[in-house]
């Protein structure tokens, strides 16, 4: 399989240099360049364990790597998992919860990160080459990218996170980290300037090139492609077509759903389910797609306007056509919003936006009437399903993160703090971690003086 851009400028590039690329050199994001058709296998990929079907998706889209090998990185990306089937399966009544959140740090994320961990690896070493990777995070992404590449010989890992706003539990899970290429920094400033400080230094050409930069945010297509797995997954193990509700934020982790459905698996609906950042429900709702105010919510992890994993759902809702793209999103770099001609909810997407009175209010129904403690980005998706399917009506919710990780949201809704041995483990952990002002010079000099020579 061969990987190009949705904006034209680049083709032909192999699975690993697409995985050490990141985002597209032409700015775009890179998508392969055909959708393998699984509709005659699938009879024979129902029986796969997880892992098993991990490694035939996978293989399908990988072409640089032996497939011994990459079974092997697949297996061992996994057996981190504390699932015996890696992603859980909890059913209340039309609603069935599916967990996948039994990784390293207890979000989904892990599901991906994992992979890359190993994948980097083992294509670093073959190259005899380093990688620098630099990521900003708001919560989850920092824990699980660290905990992907943790103790790795060549790679360093540098996350800036905002001083004072993530949680002190994921500040924990990223500064007790002991390992010693694991750099994490806290910035005197917010996320977003956190953001624009990692991608002010990936604009210098120059200094990305001479300190070797990687990146691990969802443009990465190894991300989408690892979380295609658990949809297939999943839709194999539900008696009919399946449909699922997704806590969205960058749109990466429903996008894997949409390809995963592109690919033949049976999967009839996707709700699209935001918080009040509530850009992609009203792009679903009018064709258009406008830049809002950035809300503080209860389920931090979606606190996102522009959603970087858009750009590919574009791509094929314009027939792969990069012109049509170009076009929409120099509208929206320009103004703050672009529009469809036609109002693109289809047969397959739905979109709605819930509110935290509403997000609290389905925790507190799903505790009380199941006795199962939803975390707060779950419970976006579950209140989604709830107003958008038939009370009878089969819906796969897809659980984000664990409830422990957010224990204020799920004391707030439900009186209970939730608990889980691997973050009780970390209290009282030594804590390690430099401190910067939000200054590009700051954070380009410091990134100079601690990557290995
Ligand atoms: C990252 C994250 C999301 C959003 O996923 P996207 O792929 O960005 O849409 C939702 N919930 C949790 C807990 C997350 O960490």
């Amino acid at each position: 399989m061969k990987y190009k851009s949705t904006r034209g400028g680049v083709a032909g590039l192999g699975f690993t240099d697409a995985l050490l690329m990141g985002l597209a050199s032409d700015s775009g994001l890179l998508v392969p360049e055909s959708i393998p058709d699984v509709t005659s296998q699938l009879d024979d990929l129902r029986h796969c364990s997880f892992v098993e079907l991990a490694q035939r998706i996978v293989g399908m889209f990988v072409d640089d790597i032996d497939t011994a090998t990459l079974n092997r990185l697949i297996t061992e990306a996994y057996s981190t998992f504390d699932h015996p089937e890696v992603v859980g399966w909890h059913a209340l009544d039309n609603v069935t919860v599916v967990e996948l959140f039994h990784g390293p740090t207890l979000a989904f994320k892990d599901v991906a990160l994992q992979l890359l961990g190993q994948l980097f690896q083992h294509v670093l070493a073959l190259r005899n080459q380093r990688l620098n990777i630099l990521g900003a995070t708001s919560g989850d992404t920092g824990s699980a990218a660290i905990a992907g590449v943790r103790g790795q010989d060549n790679v360093d890992i540098f996350i800036l996170y905002p001083k004072g706003r993530v949680s002190p539990l994921q500040e924990l899970q990223m500064t007790s980290v002991p390992d010693r290429n694991v750099h994490c920094i806290e910035v005197d400033g917010t996320f977003d300037d956190c953001q624009r400080l990692m991608k002010e230094t990936f604009a210098d050409l120059d200094y990305k090139a001479k300190y070797q930069l990687g990146a691990v945010n969802s443009v990465n297509w190894a991300r989408v492609l690892a979380q295609i797995v658990y949809y297939g997954y999943a839709s194999l193990k539900a008696p009919a077509a399946a449909q699922f509700s997704v806590p969205t934020g960058n749109f990466g982790n429903v996008f894997a759903a949409y390809l995963a459905q592109r690919m033949g698996f049976p999967i009839n609906k996707l709700i699209v389910a935001t918080n009040e950042n509530d850009i992609l429900a009203r792009f679903f709702a009018t064709g258009e797609y406008a830049l809002g105010q950035v809300h503080q919510t209860v389920s931090p992890a979606m606190d996102i306007q522009v959603a970087s994993n858009f750009e590919r759902f574009l791509y094929y809702y314009f027939d792969e056509d990069s012109e049509r793209l170009n076009g929409f999103m120099s509208d929206f770099a320009a103004t703050g919003r672009a529009s469809l001609d036609v109002i693109p909810a289809t047969e397959l997407f739905a979109a709605v936006a819930i509110n935290q009175q509403q997000t609290l209010a389905a925790m507190r129904d799903i505790k009380t009437r199941f006795g199962y403690v939803l975390d707060p980005h779950t419970a976006v998706g579950v209140a989604a399903a709830q107003q958008l399917c038939g009370a009878e009506e089969p819906i796969l919710c897809i659980a984000t993160a664990h409830p422990a990780k957010f224990p204020e949201a799920v004391e707030q809704a439900t009186d209970t703090v939730p608990t889980h041995p691997s973050l009780d483990a970390l209290s009282g952990l030594a804590q390690r971690k430099s401190s910067l002002d939000a200054d590009l010079s700051a954070v380009k000099r410091f990134l100079a003086e601690s990557v290995p020579a």
